[in-house]
């Protein structure tokens, strides 16, 4: 198959219209979507991605009117989120509709819900005229997508159209909250910080570790965001061991920085998030065997930082 690359959002739509497979830009990162209603093209996102079919896609909409097309009803904790953080990097988990196809939510009874705010992607899922579940668009296990280029190294030839964007501008996915339980429920930490969540809402749950929301959220059992080299992570630049084919990312500055392969100094949390996927892939194009990356304070976006940095040095 050959994947065309296009720019305009409109001629992505229309492949997707027509039963394709289309990776597009959101704030977070790449996506891979399809129609969903027409369940026979989102089974090939599971099978391009190789990704385990009891793992639920998250669904993009346009407008707050699409959600009633996914979600049977909006729970009273719901509308607040809706109001304050959508269109963006927040993913709502809803009653799941009786008419949605059951291969998007991998038989569960609930549907994650969320609504883009980058102008590129409300242009594309607009001109779709339909919901459209999409993973990242990364090879299951990759590091997921921040670039058109990396949606092509992983999937070029396997899926219909790129619609191309620049690098996203978050680089880490969307927080996902489970709104079906009282108090609501962080099942990934994301973009969006539990802190304001908790502005919003008061109580959240926070327990994304325990095994009764590993039941729920499918995703976070399986092993992710990992490059081809080996992810060790340190607290301190002082537990790294330099080489020429040893790299380094963090907030500080190893020493002496010209002994690594490549060093990437990050000034603040926001910047080590938009970086991070890209620096693996990039770690990976050059041959590195041992990226040393450093942990953060757990608070704000480091929650989510830490949470992806974990599990791309898991074994
Ligand atoms: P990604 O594969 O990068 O799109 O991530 C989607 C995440 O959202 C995965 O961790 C999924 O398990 C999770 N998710 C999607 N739908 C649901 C749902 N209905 N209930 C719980 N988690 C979900
Ligand atoms: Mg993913």
């Amino acid at each position: 198959m050959t994947t065309t690359l296009t720019t305009f959002p409109t001629e992505a739509a229309d492949r997707l219209r027509r039963g394709g497979l289309v990776g597009f830009p959101t704030e977070t990162v790449y996506g891979l979507g399809a129609d969903a209603f027409q369940p026979e093209a989102v089974k090939r996102i599971f099978e391009a991605k190789g990704r385990p079919a009891d793992n639920p896609l998250i669904v993009h909409v346009r407008r707050r009117e699409q959600i009633g097309q996914v979600a049977a009803t909006i729970p009273a904790a719901a509308e607040p989120l809706l109001e304050r953080f959508l269109p963006g990097p927040l993913t709502i988990i809803l009653p799941r509709h009786p008419e949605l196809p059951s291969v998007i939510t991998a038989g569960l009874d609930t549907v994650g819900v969320r609504m883009p705010g980058l102008p590129l992607t409300q242009r594309f899922l607009a001109a779709c005229d339909t919901p459209v579940p999409a993973p990242s668009a990364n090879r299951s296990g990759r590091p997921s997508p921040t670039t058109w280029e990396a949606v092509q190294d992983d999937l070029g030839g396997r899926i219909d159209c790129i619609l191309q964007g620049g690098q996203t501008e978050a680089g880490v996915e969307s927080t996902v909250v489970d709104c079906t339980t009282e108090p609501v429920e962080v099942l990934r930490p994301g973009a969006v910080s539990v802190e304001a969540l908790r502005d919003v809402l008061g109580a959240v749950r926070t327990e994304s570790s325990t095994e009764a929301s590993a039941l729920r959220s499918p995703g976070t059992r399986h092993r992710h965001y990992a490059p081809a080299a080996e992810v060790r992570l340190v607290e301190d630049p002082s537990e790294t061991e330099p080489g020429p084919k040893h790299a380094y990312i963090g907030l500080d500055a190893p020493a002496p920085p010209d002994a690594f392969g490549a060093v990437f100094v990050e000034p603040d949390l926001e910047a080590y998030a938009h970086d991070l996927f890209h620096v693996f892939r990039t770690c990976d194009e050059k041959g590195f065997e041992i990226i040393y990356a450093q942990t953060v304070p757990p608070t704000g976006l480091g929650r989510a930082l830490n949470d992806r940095l974990r599990r791309a040095a898991a074994r």
